[in-house]
This record gives structure tokens, C-alpha cells and sequence, in this order.
């Protein structure tokens, strides 16, 4: 057991004797002052903090005066819960119920006995885990979900309001959005951190600015760490977006006007990948594939012999829309038999690859987009994935081609988030989401409802709700949204509704995943969307189905 400990000035009489006493029996990490000097108590609570939001030391111990300022102090930091404690029964009783950690003492409350005492019954007593307690030390935790933006209650308090109402939002309602995902506190924390404050143009080691050392860094273990996870010769992970990460790709690569074989967007294509509203559809010259009229899946056969009578530039796969699984090494024998580049845009599906519940194209490709934020969980963002030939092609297109200063706090927040997959709570979640997607898909299409492809390989679905009830796209959305399910209206393959209303809706489960729901929870949800569907005039259902959802997300807290 280790034990960090600090005191300012008046309490370094009453530090010393708590030192000499307990280290013949613990680790002590005396963390000062040493002397007698007037000192700044905040500088010694912020020492032993760090100790425990670090883990260095099990608990901490902090001796001021009255204890009052080492305890405001100490509660700054994530994970530290500190407590003032003048009697044996007060330290009993924040270690059970609050789980305290630090403990504060007052140097003119207490002798040098009774706080030893104190400190002996803290470190000996262990936290109760009956429900009851549990549930307010996890409310604890989650108030700093809220605090994270406090300072803007006062300084602006309209802005404020908006994140307030996410906040609720994710804590209410089910989000079923398959691009969307749940990140976590250590990935916002990066993303909302001071490296926002800097101006980086270049890459590290080669910046137009000073003072990049501390960008540099974040940088690095970026690019190390992308190319670590999925395998990859080269990471440039300053794409603010997957559209930028897209456009990466054509820069280095080919000319305006030239050819690109894509998937097209209301087949379950990407915006980016040469829609005529697009800068794709604009500079590039754009040949759609389509998925098979009656499988709803891609058809290999059909597509190099398209590719062959094209001649693409670059063959273009991957997609915003698609619930199968994609055949890579299929997909790079007919690169080389066109002779094209094979860029393959795994944004959606990202995570899966990295945790292993798909195959992955980079050994394949070329090229590898994609956005960091969807299956992938972290902050919004973009990054490409290329063979090395292509390193310095790609780096030159995002800068100075196309972007000026990266955004070095998002980039440290894509580090975050790729360490977090390498690491073994991580594994099995991307093989949930698989499960948990076929298990609903198949909860919805039992109940009579028309599944594109007949189901689902991957971290969504679509239902077409043209055909399974004569409703739109957008008025199933909003049904949903009513009963408190959040899922996007989409156009299916051959879709006989315009983009604005939609035959169908896309239903992913990355972020129910990354909240912890199983198969169980997968069967309560698919049965709701077939209630609400079945009848989307039939509000009663809707209030049933928002409260009982309201119910379950709530055992499933948001991190
Ligand atoms: C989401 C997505 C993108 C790009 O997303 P941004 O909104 O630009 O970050 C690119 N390609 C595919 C296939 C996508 O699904």
C-alpha cells in the first residue's frame, strides 16, 4: 500500500509524527514541504492528487490548518475524493459510503494521536459495494459529466444550455445512429485540452511555427499508435474530417476530371465519394456502382467487369449505408487487373477492424480513409492510412495542400482513443456490436418488417418501411425520436422516395455497445421499434415505449 502525503506550513509538525509513524508499515510518499516556511497549500494538495488520478499511490493524506483548503483543493481532480474527517466515526464513514481517497485533517483539530487513529481506521476500511451506495458513488462520478462545462452556467449561459441537453439527451434516450458512438471522458478530456491553443502547420519535427515540442509529441503517438492498430506503413491523422481525409486521397493522387468508380450515394455510398453536390461529383469524373437489384449486396463479378470497362483512376469502396461485410482481397485482384488505385473508406466500420470483428482492407489498399469517430468511438475527426510509396504524397496534400494548422487537441484525442482499442477492456467490444446488431436486425425482422439484404454482417441494418408498412423513411424517424429512439431516415437501394423522405431507416449499435447493453437489452429495443412501427399514429405507444426506455438506459450510464 502506498500512501502520498503533504501538509503546508502549519501542518508539517503533525506530518512529520503521521510519517515516522506509518512507515514502518506502508509505502509513505512524503510529498513535503519539508521545513516550516510559509508555503502555498495548494501546490503540496496538487502533489498528492496527481499521486492518486495517476494511481501512484492507493490513498493520500493532506494537513493544512483547518484541512479545508487541502480538501477544495484536492477535489479538482478527476477520480480524487476528498474528505475532512476530525473523528474516528466521520472517516469510517466517508471510506464506506463516498469511497474517499484523500484524507484531510486539520492541524488545529486534531493531536497527533488521534489523527494517526484517523488515518489507521481511513486506510482500514473498506468501501461498501451494496447497490445503494454504489449507485450515489457512481452519481459522484457522474456529475463531473456535467462539471466538465461549468464554468459556461455563468460565462454563457445559453451555450451552456445546449450541452446541458445533450448531456440528457445521451442519458435518456437510445441512440441507435450508426455513425454515431459514445466516447469516453479520457477522449473529451484531450479534445478539450489547452493543445487546442496551438498553431502547428507541418508535421513533427518539420513545423513553420516554435514551440511545437509539446504537439509534437501528441502527434506522434498518433501516427505511431494508427499505425500500430491497424497495421499500417503510414498514418497522416490531421484530416479534420472524413471528407477531408477523402479529399486527401484524390489530391495526392489524380487529376480534376479524372475517373472514379463509387459507390453512389443512395445506394449506400458517401457524400464524398462523388455525389453531384459534392466537391467530388465537381472535380472528379464519377462512375457509380450499384449493389445487385436483388441480393442488395455488391456483386463482384458485375463490378470488374464495370471496373475493366471504365478504367478507373481509383476504385473506391467502402460506404456509409451497407450492412455486408466487403470481400478486400476480391476488391484489390480487380485493382490490379484494371491497373487502378485501390482506395478503400472504412469510416463506418473502422472499429470493427480494429477490434477484429472484420476483415481489414490495409493490407490491400492503397489507401485507407476514415472518420475516427464513428465505430471507432473517438473524437470527431479524419485519418488516412497509406502503403509507404504514398506517404509523402499524402502528407503534402493535406498540408499545404488543403488544410492549414491541424487541430493538435482532436489529434491527441484520435491517440487517446487508439490506445484505448489496444488495450484489453477494449476486446470483444467490436464482436458485440456485431452480435448486438444481428440480434436486433433479426428481433425487427421477426416481427414482419423487410431488411435490406435480409439482414446484417456488420454494426448496422436498414429497414425498409416503404414496403413493410407503407410509411416513409422520415415519418418512421420521427415516430422513433417520440419514443425516445434516435435513428436516421435513409434511402434503401433503388429507392423510389426522394433522399429528404426515404423508404427506409438506418439502425447501428455501436454506441448501445459502448454503453454496455447485451443481447437481452438488443431484444427489449427491437421489440419497441416494431410497437412504435407498427402503428406510427398510435401515440400512447410511443409514451409507453419512451419511459420504458428511459428505464433501461439508465442502468446503462453513459461514461
Ligand atoms: C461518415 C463518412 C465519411 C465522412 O464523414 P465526415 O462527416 O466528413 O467526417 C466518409 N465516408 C464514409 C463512408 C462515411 O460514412
Amino acid at each position: 500500500m502506498k500512501i502520498a502525503i503533504a501538509s503546508d506550513h502549519c501542518g508539517v509538525e503533525l506530518k512529520s509524527a503521521l510519517v515516522s509513524a506509518l512507515s514502518s508499515t506502508v509505502t509513505v510518499l512524503d510529498k513535503g514541504p519539508a521545513g516550516t516556511e510559509s508555503c502555498d497549500y495548494c501546490d503540496y494538495a496538487v502533489e498528492v492528487a496527481r499521486d492518486i488520478a495517476s494511481g501512484a499511490a492507493d490513498f493520500g493524506v493532506l494537513i493544512c490548518k483547518t484541512g479545508i483548503g487541502m480538501s477544495m483543493a484536492a477535489n479538482r481532480f478527476q477520480n480524487v475524493r476528498a474528505a475532512l474527517c476530525a473523528s474516528v466515526e466521520a472517516a469510517t464513514l466517508t471510506r464506506r459510503h463516498n469511497g474517499a481517497n484523500v484524507l484531510c485533517l486539520g492541524a488545529d483539530c486534531v493531536d497527533a494521536a488521534k489523527a494517526l487513529e484517523i488515518v489507521n481506521t481511513f486506510i482500514g476500511t473498506s468501501v461498501d459495494t451494496d447497490g445503494r451506495h454504489e449507485r450515489r458513488r457512481w452519481k459522484l462520478e457522474r456529475a463531473g459529466r456535467l462539471s466538465d462545462a461549468s464554468g459556461l452556467m455563468k460565462d454563457d449561459p445559453e451555450v451552456w444550455a445546449a450541452i446541458e441537453a445533450q448531456t440528457v439527451q445521451e442519458d435518456t434516450e437510445i441512440n441507435l445512429i450508426a455513425s454515431e458512438n459514445t466516447s469516453s471522458r479520457a477522449c473529451r478530456e484531450a479534445a478539450g485540452s489547452v493543445l487546442m491553443n496551438k498553431y502547428a502547420e507541418g508535421y513533427p519535427g518539420k513545423r513553420w511555427y516554435s514551440g511545437c515540442l509539446p504537439v509534437d509529441a501528441a502527434e506522434e503517438l498518433a501516427r505511431k499508435r494508427a499505425c500500430e492498430l491497424f497495421g499500417a506503413d503510414h498514418a497522416n491523422v490531421q484530416p479534420h474530417c472524413g471528407s477531408a481525409a477523402n479529399m486527401a486521397v484524390y489530391f495526392a493522387t489524380i487529376k480534376p476530371g479524372d475517373t472514379i468508380l463509387s459507390m453512389s450515394l443512395d445506394q449506400g455510398g458517401h457524400l464524398s465519394h462523388g455525389s453531384p453536390v459534392n466537391f467530388s461529383g465537381k472535380y472528379y469524373n464519377i462512375v457509380p456502382y450499384t449493389v445487385d437489384k436483388d441480393t442488395e449486396m455488391l456483386d463482384y463479378d458485375a463490378l470488374e467487369k464495370q471496373a475493366l470497362e471504365v478504367k478507373p483512376a481509383i476504385l473506391l469502396t467502402g460506404a456509409s449505408a451497407y450492412p455486408r461485410k466487403l470481400d478486400f482481397k476480391r476488391i484489390r485482384e480487380i485493382c490490379d487487373k484494371v491497373g487502378c488505385i485501390m482506395m478503400v473508406d472504412m469510416a463506418h466500420i473502422a472499429g470493427l477492424i480494429a477490434g477484429g470483428a472484420h476483415e481489414s482492407p490495409v493490407p490491400y489498399a492503397d489507401f485507407v480513409t476514415t472518420t475516427t469517430h464513428k465505430t471507432l468511438g473517438g473524437p470527431r475527426g479524419g485519418m488516412v492510412l497509406c502503403k509507404e510509396k504514398w506517404a509523402k504524397a499524402l502528407d503534402s496534400a493535406v498540408f499545404p495542400g488543403m488544410q492549414g494548422g491541424p487541430l493538435e487537441n482532436i489529434i491527441a484525442a484520435k491517440a487517446v482513443v487508439f490506445r484505448e482499442w489496444m488495450m484489453p477492456e477494449k476486446k470483444g467490444y467490436a464482436q458485440q456490436v456485431v452480435k448486438n446488431c444481428a440480434v436486433l436486425c433479426k428481433t425487427v425482422q421477426d416481427r414482419g418488417y423487410r431488411i435490406v439484404s435480409g439482414g446484417t454482417d456488420n454494426h448496422l441494418f436498414l429497414v425498409d418501411v416503404k414496403t413493410s408498412k407503407g410509411i416513409t423513411g422520415k415519418e418512421a424517424a420521427a415516430a422513433l425520436d417520440a419514443a425516445g429512439i434516435v435513428v436516421n431516415k435513409n434511402t434503401i437501394p433503388y429507392d423510389t422516395e426522394s433522399p429528404f423522405r426515404t423508404s427506409g431507416i438506418r439502425v447501428g449499435t455501436a454506441s448501445v455497445t459502448t454503453r454496455g447493453m447485451k443481447e437481452a437489452e438488443m431484444v427489449k429495443i427491437g421489440t419497441w421499434i416494431a410497437d412504435v412501427l407498427d402503428d406510427i399514429t398510435d401515440v400512447s405507444v410511443q409514451e409507453r415505449v419512451k419511459r420504458e426506455a428511459a428505464e433501461l438506459v439508465a442502468g446503462f450510464p453513459v461514461p
